[in-house]
This record gives structure tokens, C-alpha cells and sequence, in this order.
């Protein structure tokens, strides 16, 4: 008895019996803890609030339904209208830089699937997010409110503008790649606020944290990463955008 026992231990992945003893029942439960230990945690994401988020968020159920195989790999997905629902990684890492707190209030720009926003809305008080595709708004704001996320407002409109009626924040996070740092998200942090933005050309940007201190901004440079463009006033004009891509 014990023998068989032992065999079959052995002929299952070492992560399959560590994931049992975490509690993870379903298939999707086992794919997200070791989407989180492969390719989150090891890659020195160590926030645990953070952590728990990404394990606890159905990421499945913001891809599309011929992709929900794929939603835990280390990759962005397709989720029309020539968008992206980001790596599990850089969600993380977004995530992590802003810092949101339980009683913090965080403006998100680029909702996409919504899986961002989601991931905000378990650590921070509210989120206020913006999306320019209003199909892709509609569609994340249905899913959100059936996963029973009440502490999240969608809008419309160009986010590069930032929702000057609801700032200050305490954390920005723009999910989409941008030429330089738009002034008004800038304006609309509160102080000691962080904004996290990929700044670069529209085939290659750097992470950027940008923290409002008293009487300066302090800029800080983190990994490079690849977003669709951030397409608006303070952003890319979209036809620049269409060129390069
Ligand atoms: N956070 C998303 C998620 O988890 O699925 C990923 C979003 S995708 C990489 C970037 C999104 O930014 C796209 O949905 C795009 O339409 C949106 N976007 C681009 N420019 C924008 C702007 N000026 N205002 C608001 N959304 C914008």
C-alpha cells in the first residue's frame, strides 16, 4: 500500500502535490498556483497581497472562451479589436510597483479584459479605470459586476486625459505603452502617489514609476516590456500608432 502510494507520488510533477497541499481543487485553481510560483514568484515578485491576488483572480474568464486553455501561460492573449490582455508577469509587476493599499483609491488606464482592473480591485478601496474601445469597456464591465466586484467604475474615453472628477489617486497604473509621461496623470496624483507606465517608442518601452513628492517628481527606470500603444491627447495620435505597427 505504502509502496504504490510512493509510486505514485513519483510518476506526478513535484508542483501537482505541493498545489494539493495548498487546497487547490480545480483544474484551473492548479494552473493559476503554478502560474504564480513559475512564473511570478520565482521571478521575484514577493508582495504577498499581490501574490494572493494573481492566484486567487480567474484569469480564464477574461480571455476568450478558445483561449481560456491558454489564459495561465507566460503570454499575452488576443482579445479583439487588436488588443491585448497582458502577461501574467507584468500584471504582477504593474502591480507590485504601485503599491495599492486596502484604503487606497487607484485610477487604472487601459481596462482591456478587465483582468488588470480585477486584480486592483482585490487590494485597493476603489478603482477607477478607463478604456477607449467601448466594446471592450461594455464587455469588462459586465464580466467584473458577474464576478461580483462592486468597488469598480468603467468610462469611456481617452485615459491619457486621466478622470480629473475623481482625483486625486493614489495610484495610476496605464497599461498601455506611451511616448512620454502624459502632465495630467501627473496632476491628478495625490502626493506621495505613484503612477506605473510604460514609456518607450510603440515597438519597445521600460517601465517606468514615476512618485510625486512634495515639491518633485523622483522617476525610476524598471524592466523593458512591449504594450500596444497608448492612443490619445497626451499619448500617440493614432495614426502614428498605426504606422508603426
Ligand atoms: N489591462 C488590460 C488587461 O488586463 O486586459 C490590458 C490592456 S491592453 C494591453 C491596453 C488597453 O489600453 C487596450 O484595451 C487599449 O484599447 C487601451 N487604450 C489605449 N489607449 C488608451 C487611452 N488613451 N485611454 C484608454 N484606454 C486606452
Amino acid at each position: 500500500m505504502f509502496r504504490s502510494f510512493g509510486l505514485e507520488r513519483a510518476s506526478l510533477p513535484e508542483w501537482s502535490w505541493i498545489c494539493r497541499k495548498a487546497g487547490c481543487v480545480t483544474r484551473y485553481e492548479r494552473q493559476r498556483y503554478r502560474m504564480v510560483e513559475r512564473q511570478i514568484r520565482k521571478r521575484g515578485v514577493r508582495n504577498s497581497r499581490v501574490l494572493a491576488a494573481m492566484e486567487k483572480v480567474p484569469r480564464h474568464r477574461f480571455v476568450p472562451e478558445d483561449s481560456s486553455e491558454h489564459a495561465y501561460e507566460d503570454s499575452p492573449l488576443s482579445i479583439g479589436k487588436g488588443q491585448t490582455i497582458s502577461q501574467p508577469y507584468m500584471v504582477a509587476v504593474m502591480t507590485e510597483s504601485a503599491v495599492p493599499e486596502a484604503h487606497e483609491r487607484v485610477l487604472e488606464v487601459g481596462t482591456g479584459s478587465g483582468y488588470q482592473t480585477a486584480i486592483l480591485a482585490e487590494l485597493a478601496r476603489e478603482v477607477y479605470s478607463i478604456e477607449r474601445i467601448p466594446e471592450l469597456a461594455e464587455r469588462a464591465k459586465g464580466l467584473l459586476g458577474r464576478l461580483g466586484y462592486e468597488n469598480v467604475f468603467i468610462r469611456v474615453g481617452d485615459g491619457s486625459e486621466g478622470w480629473g472628477e475623481m482625483a486625486p489617486f493614489d495610484a495610476i497604473v496605464v497599461t498601455a505603452g506611451a511616448p512620454d509621461i502624459p502632465e495630467p496623470l501627473v496632476e491628478q496624483l495625490g502626493l506621495g502617489g505613484r503612477l506605473v507606465i510604460p514609456i518607450g517608442s510603440s515597438h519597445h518601452q521600460t517601465l517606468c514609476t514615476v512618485r510625486k513628492e512634495t515639491k518633485s517628481i523622483r522617476k525610476e527606470e524598471g524592466t523593458g516590456c512591449v504594450f500596444v500603444p497608448l492612443i490619445g491627447t497626451f499619448a500617440w495620435e493614432e495614426k502614428a500608432a498605426e504606422k508603426h505597427s
